[in-house]
């Protein structure tokens, strides 16, 4: 480096050594001073000349530095090398740098790989999140997230798919039909009852078939169920001799309809059964009650309309009961058959013979031009039942009583019409039986009398509501009292004095009949032991016994008893009973009335006449006495049937060694023909109506002073 002033002159020249020692050289050195003041830069061979101007307000020197290009270039080979060799090393720096940080999060990623690899094993495991950018943690977090969702997404999957394997599963095994159709007919899917059903049913393996025992509108409701997009149920399709019942579910994504077919066929033969059961008697085959009211609406109608009437016969067959209880139900069962045919042979087609029960029928007659055209039904029936009925080769007969009433007249109410003729029937028996009778408005309040009869009955043994009347017996041969009938009484504060004859059918029908007359067995034994103290005569007392006291109990027991409790002799104790009871071969009826015999009591044949005894009758039973009854001795002067009748009756009982009662006789005339033909007791109006106790003992002391009259 050289300092020389303007005009060339060299003021300081130094030099580099190789040591970079700057030190004073005197060597000259040629130049020329530039003429611009200015830097300048000048290029030679292998030097670098720089002139820069001195300036002190103007130029006053110059500094020349001349530099040896090869040293330049040595230095900046030096300077390449040391910065290559830096920028080397950071770089080698740089990267391990970027290896330690990226390193760390690479390790993640991979760890997050791995972990999202098993999520598919739905275990629902959870990472470890890093935390150290922002990004890591939030893959980590919805990788977490994710797999818990999986898990329990995959859970509810499973438990659907679980679902739809056991719903196929009973689809496949259930006993019912199940197919789904498309709405062009074709079968998607048959189960395996429906293929059977097809096996069964149609030898077949062709699916189709099942569309046969489909409703015959299947199509259409098909059709209507996509439509509507509602399930169609309870629809009924029946196929050789089977019944089904149908429900369709649309399916409508499949454009196809679910099919469920259940085999109702036991059911529906069930259900017929059922509703057989309902409305038929199943002894007889015949309509029971409830089929018989409906018809009875249905005549009610059809008459209202055709302006015409309606007949109801409510009948009641009698003596069946005492047929049943003495030779079985099997007999019973057998004669109701019999009557049923019988009845049912008396009505046209189109009328209706119902049962109600034991042996009460019901006869609906339709489109009667008037309400007296039941009459001739009613004859026509009882004609048919007064034949003798045979079962097992023996005969028997039974009465029948009709009551009638008839729609519009009477009522136009099914219930009432029924109500009214079973009144009538109630009437018609009271008037003694096998007999029809038209209803009438008065026999409504009777009815009503009687059911409030019945609940009277009920109390009246324990309010002390009944007592006895005694009438006389005398032996007409010798003019000689030989006894009494010991007659009930009943007076209520309700209903006043009701005669026997009206509340002992219904003491029987309601079987109060058994305590009442053990009630007056007891009290007329219990008299007639004091007649013999008070009077001192061993009057005979006669005892009315009812067929229901026979049947079912050990009667002749309860007489035994009675008469130790009361200590009366057994022979002066007489049992009425009536011919109704003395059914041909009524095994316990024969052998109690056998063990009465044995007892001692007298047996008497009450009502002879008014039934249907016949002499086999007497013949088989040991009867003592026989009674006329008071129908055939009241007309007896007038009427010379009854009078031949009566006659009769008095020769039958001698030639079988009977003693005859004549009952009912109120004149003098009647007594006259009575002890003419024969008869040996009278009872009447004509010696005494029946007479409370004290009354009658009064009797006694008058006419018949202290002779007791033996038999
Ligand atoms: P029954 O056994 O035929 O009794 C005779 C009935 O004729 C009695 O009627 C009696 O009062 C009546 N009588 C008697 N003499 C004459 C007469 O000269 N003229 C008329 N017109 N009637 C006469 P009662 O007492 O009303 O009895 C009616 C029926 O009630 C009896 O008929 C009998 O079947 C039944 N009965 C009465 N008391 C009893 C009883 O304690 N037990 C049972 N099971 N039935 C009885
Ligand atoms: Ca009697
Ligand atoms: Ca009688």
């Amino acid at each position: 480096m050289q300092i020389v002033d303007v005009n060339g002159k060299t003021l300081s020249n130094v030099v580099k050594d190789n040591n970079g020692q700057l030190t004073p050289t005197f060597n000259k050195l040629h130049f020329e001073i530039p003429k611009k003041h200015e830097l300048i830069l000048n290029q030679y061979q292998d030097i670098l000349e720089i002139f820069q101007p001195v300036v002190l307000g103007d130029v006053v020197g110059w500094v020349r530095i001349v530099y040896s290009l090869d040293a330049i270039k040595h230095e900046e080979a030096a300077i390449w090398t040391s910065n290559l060799t830096s920028g080397f090393i950071i770089i080698i720096i740089t990267i391990a740098i970027l290896i330690v940080i990226l390193r760390k999060p690479v390790v993640s990623i991979e760890k997050y790989t791995d972990f999202a690899e098993k999520l598919t094993q739905f275990t629902g495991a959870q990472t470890k999140v890093d935390r150290r950018s922002i990004e890591l943690f939030r893959l980590g977090s919805a990788l977490n997230r994710a797999s818990l969702n999986l898990y329990s997404q995959h859970g509810r999957l499973k438990t659907i798919l679980r679902d739809m394997e056991r719903i196929a599963a009973i689809a496949e095994h259930s006993p019912d039909i199940i197919l789904s159709v498309n709405i062009d007919g074709s079968i998607e899917y048959l189960n395996t009852t429906a293929k059977n059903t097809i096996k069964e049913l149609f030898e077949s393996d062709e699916p189709s078939d099942i569309l046969k025992l489909m409703p015959d509108s299947w199509h259409k409701i098909l059709k209507r169920c996509l439509t509507k997009d509602a399930s169609m149920a309870n629809i009924e399709s029946f196929l050789c001799g089977n019944a089904y019942l149908w429900k369709f579910t649309p399916l409508k994504q499949h454009n196809a309809v679910h099919c469920h077919a259940t085999n109702i066929t036991e059911k529906k033969l069930a259900e017929n059964q059922l509703t057989y059961q309902a409305n038929y008697d199943l002894l007889t085959d015949l309509p029971n009650r409830l089929l018989a009211l409906d018809r009875l609406k249905q005549s009610i109608k059809r008459s209202r309309r055709l302006k015409s009437h309606t007949g109801v016969l409510f009948l009641g067959v009698e003596r069946l009961n005492t047929v049943t209880d003495t030779l079985g139900h099997r007999a019973g069962d057998k004669i109701i058959k019999e009557i049923a045919v019988r009845l049912t042979g008396c009505i046209r087609e189109g009328d209706t013979l119902a049962r109600f029960g034991g042996g009460v029928f019901l006869i609906i007659l339709n489109d009667l031009r008037s309400a007296l055209d039941s009459k001739v039904v009613a004859e026509k029936t009882m004609n048919t039942m007064s034949e003798e009925f045979i079962v097992d080769n023996r005969g028997f007969r039974l009465g029948l009583s009709i009551g009638i009433s008839s729609c519009p007249d009477d009522e136009s109410d099914t219930d009432k019409l029924i109500r009214n003729a079973d009144i009538a029937m109630q009437k018609a028996r009271e008037n003694g039986g096998n007999t029809y009778q038209f209803f009438d408005s008065k026999f409504n309040e009777q009815a009503l009398i009687k059911v409030e009869m019945e609940s009277e009955l009920r109390h009246a043994l324990d309010k002390n509501e009944f007592f006895l009347t005694f009438q006389p017996q005398i032996d007409i041969v010798n003019n000689k009292l030989i006894g009494a009938e010991a007659l009930i009484r009943w007076i209520n504060p309700k209903l006043g004095f009701v005669p026997p004859d009206r509340f002992i059918a219904v003491a029987e029908d309601t079987g109060l009949i058994i305590p009442i007359g053990e009630w007056v067995l007891r009290t007329a034994c219990c008299e007639a032991k004091k007649w013999q103290e008070t009077l001192g005569m061993p009057l005979r007392v006669a005892v009315n016994v009812s067929a229901r006291q026979f049947i079912g109990h050990d009667f002749p027991a309860t007489v035994r008893r009675i008469l130790e409790e009361t200590d009366l002799s057994a022979k002066n104790l007489e049992l009425e009973i009536t011919e109704s009871l003395l059914v041909e071969d009524a095994q316990g009826v024969v052998s109690a009335i056998n063990q009465l015999k044995e007892i001692g009591v007298t047996l008497a044949l009450d009502d002879f006449g008014t039934g249907y005894s016949s002499l086999s009758y007497l013949k088989r039973f040991p009867f003592d006495i026989l009674k006329i009854d008071r129908a055939f001795v009241k007309d007896v002067i007038e009427n010379p049937e009854d009078a031949s009748l009566c006659k009769a009756i008095v020769a039958i009982a001698t030639s079988l060694n009977l003693m005859v009662i004549g009952e009912g006789v109120e004149t003098q005339e009647q007594l006259e023909y009575l002890r003419f033909i024969g008869t040996n007791i009278a009872q009447g109006y004509l010696y005494s109506k029946p007479l409370e106790v004290t009354a009658f003992i009064e009797y006694v002391e008058t006419h018949f002073s202290i002779e007791a009259v033996q038999l």
